[in-house]
C-alpha cells in the first residue's frame, strides 16, 4: 500500500526539527531514510507510526488519511533496535503476542506463528527464550512479532545496529528477501550508507529536517546533486 507524507512538519518545544517534507513510498517499495545523526529519520519513523503527533502536514496510507489516528489503529509492524523482545516469553509466545491481545483464539494464533516461523524461518527455534537466541534470530523474532497482524506497513529503525559484522550482512539480504516476499512497503532507517545502497529501492537522504536528494541507489552513487550528498556517500561516518 502506497504511503503518502505531505507538508510533514515536527516541532520539539520551539525547535522545529522538521519542515514541510514531502515522501511518498510506493506500494511495495522499500525506501531508506538515510542520514547523519539527530537529522531527523527516527522523528519521521514515529510520526508515521503514530507515536508522535504531527505538528504540520498530513500522512496518508493509500487513500486512508490516518494523520489523527492513534498508533494502535494504523496498520503498522515496528522493529526498533531497542524494541526488546519479552525476556520471560518464548519465541512462539512473542511473535503471537499482538495477537493475544487482539483475544484471537489459540489455534489461530499458532497458525499465524507457524506461518511467520517459516517466513523468517526460525520454525525449530519456538520453545526458546530471547536469551537462547543470537542477535540475527532475536531480529527475525521481531520481524516475524512486526509483521504476524498483516500490516500495509514496516518500519524499520537501525535494526541492524546491534549485530556484529556477519550477522549484519546477513540479516541485510535476510530482510530484504523477506519484504520483497511479502510485498510489504517499507521504510528502513538507518545512517550507514552501504546498508540503504544494498537494501533498498530509493533512498531519501536527509539533512537538518530535509530530504536533500532522494532517487535510487545507482542515481544517488552516480549523480549525487551536492557536495553533500557525495561526501555522505563517499565517506562512510
Ligand atoms: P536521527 O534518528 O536522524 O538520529 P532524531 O529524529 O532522533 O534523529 O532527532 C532529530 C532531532 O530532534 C535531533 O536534534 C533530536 O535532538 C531532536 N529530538 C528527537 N526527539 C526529541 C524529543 N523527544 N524531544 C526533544 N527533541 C527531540
Ligand atoms: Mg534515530
Amino acid at each position: 500500500m502506497e504511503l503518502r507524507l505531505e507538508k510533514f512538519t515536527k516541532r520539539f518545544g520551539d525547535t522545529t526539527v522538521i519542515k514541510d517534507m514531502d515522501l511518498t513510498v510506493g506500494s511495495g517499495e522499500m525506501i531508506a531514510l538515510l542520514g547523519p545523526s539527530g537529522c531527523g529519520k527516527s522523528t519521521t519513523l514515529f510520526a508515521v507510526c503514530g507515536i508522535h503527533k504531527m505538528n504540520g502536514g498530513t500522512l496518508h496510507f493509500g487513500d486512508r488519511d490516518v494523520t489523527t489516528v492513534p498508533a494502535q489503529e494504523r496498520s503498522v509492524g515496528v522493529v526498533f533496535q531497542n524494541y526488546a523482545l519479552y525476556p520471560h516469553m518464548t519465541v512462539e509466545q512473542n511473535i503471537g503476542f499482538p495477537l493475544k491481545i487482539q483475544k484471537l483464539g489459540k489455534a489461530a494464533i499458532r497458525k499465524e506463528v507457524e506461518r511467520l516461523s517459516e517466513l523468517v524461518q526460525i520454525g525449530e527455534l519456538l520453545d526458546r527464550r530471547p536469551a537462547q537466541l543470537s542477535g540475527g534470530q532475536q531480529q527475525r523474532v521481531a520481524l516475524a512479532r512486526a509483521m504476524i497482524r498483516k500490516p500495509d506497513v514496516l518500519l524499520l529503525d537501525e535494526p541492524l545496529a546491534n549485530l556484529d559484522a556477519k550477522l549484519r550482512l546477513e540479516m541485510r539480504s535476510e530482510i530484504r528477501r523477506i519484504q520483497r516476499e511479502t510485498g510489504i512497503t517499507a521504510i528502513l532507517v538507518t545512517h550507514d550508507q552501504v546498508e540503504a545502497m544494498s537494501m533498498c529501492d530509493r533512498i531519501a537522504l536527509m539533512k537538518d529536517g530535509k530530504i536533500v536528494q532522494l532517487d535510487t541507489p545507482e542515481q544517488m552513487y552516480s549523480n549525487p546533486r551536492s557536495q553533500f550528498v557525495a561526501g555522505f556517500l563517499g565517506n562512510p561516518p
